[in-house]
């Protein structure tokens, strides 16, 4: 497994990548768990994997400094290196980000402007310029994300299309603990009560499935009853629930198919989201 810090170095790495066949890439922010480990094993579909790690300064919001996040690059190294994983990339923030820094990508619309982009402006900014630069700096074939961060699977959808990068996509589903939990690296920062009220977050989402289930479709009225499972327990404090459509981010009415409903919630020092979507025909993605 070859590690590249240097910008230069890995620029002339994916120079020679076209002699070597296709390039699977995953981009995470690293304390892995086995969400990006299923995201490297689809990777592994190609010939190359790439995997970066680096905890985007860009996308933390004052409160949620990035210092707090976790991060223990030894261990993830011997997981990506028992993963079989060919590269991984390992910037540092003062080359990717040097004191004259002042190319932005910023996108507009709903997928900028709601649910997460309403909590925090400058998230929807700093995850597509960091994707964007690690695409150029990589240059894969292929991309997988988690449908975990819905909305960054959709920065990453408009990015490509509107820059016209030549990079395939794919989303794999959310990897959840038994309980129902999303895998997340933040979780190592709850405590075992907040780790407890932590399971609350998917059966807020359940509740709101169930409704629709019953035949439920009014969005206001789903809001509702998630919010109303999430009031229940005093350590969770919610950002937002949204039902909204699964691409484009704009609020719907109704729950019709391809319906998104997500939400963001803090516990202690974590900062959570979680999403399902309704497909359609009594079809979800869970
Ligand atoms: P992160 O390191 O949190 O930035 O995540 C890196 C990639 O892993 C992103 O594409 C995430 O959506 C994905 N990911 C994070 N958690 C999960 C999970 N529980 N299941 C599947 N993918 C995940």
């Amino acid at each position: 497994m070859r590690i590249i810090q240097s910008l230069g170095e890995m620029n002339e790495t994916a120079r020679g990548w076209l002699a070597g066949g296709t390039v699977g890439f995953v981009p995470t922010m690293g304390y892995l768990h086995d969400g990006h480990l299923s995201l490297i094993r689809a990777a592994q579909e190609c010939e190359i994997t790439v995997v970066s790690i680096f905890v985007n300064p860009l996308q933390f919001p004052p409160g949620d400094p990035a210092q707090r996040y976790p991060r223990d690059v030894p261990r993830d190294l011997q997981l990506l290196s028992a993963a079989n994983v060919d590269v991984v990339f390992l910037p540092r923030a003062e080359d990717l980000f040097p004191p004259d820094f002042a190319t932005f990508v910023t996108l507009s619309g709903p997928i900028a402007d709601r649910l997460e982009g309403a909590i925090y402006p400058a998230y929807i900014r700093g995850v597509a310029t960091m994707i964007c630069k690690l695409f150029q700096l990589v240059r894969p074939d292929i991309a997988y994300f988690g449908q975990k961060d819905a909305q960054q699977v959709a920065v990453v959808r408009q990015l490509v299309r509107d820059l016209n990068i030549d990079v395939n996509l794919r989303v794999l589903p959310t990897m959840r603990e038994s309980d129902g939990l999303a895998l997340s690296s933040r979780n190592s920062l709850l405590s075992s009560a907040e780790r407890q009220a932590a399971r609350l977050l998917y059966q807020a989402l359940l509740a709101g499935k169930a409704l629709v289930e019953g035949g439920e479709r009014r969005s206001p009225l789903i809001e509702q009853a998630m919010t109303r499972v999430i009031a229940s327990e005093p350590l969770v404090r919610l950002d937002y629930v949204a039902v909204c459509h699964a691409d484009t981010f704009k609020g719907v009415p109704q729950v019709v198919p391809h319906t998104l409903l997500a939400l963001a919630a803090n516990i202690g020092q974590a900062r959570l989201i979680d999403n399902i979507v309704y497909q359609g025909r009594g079809r979800w993605q869970l």
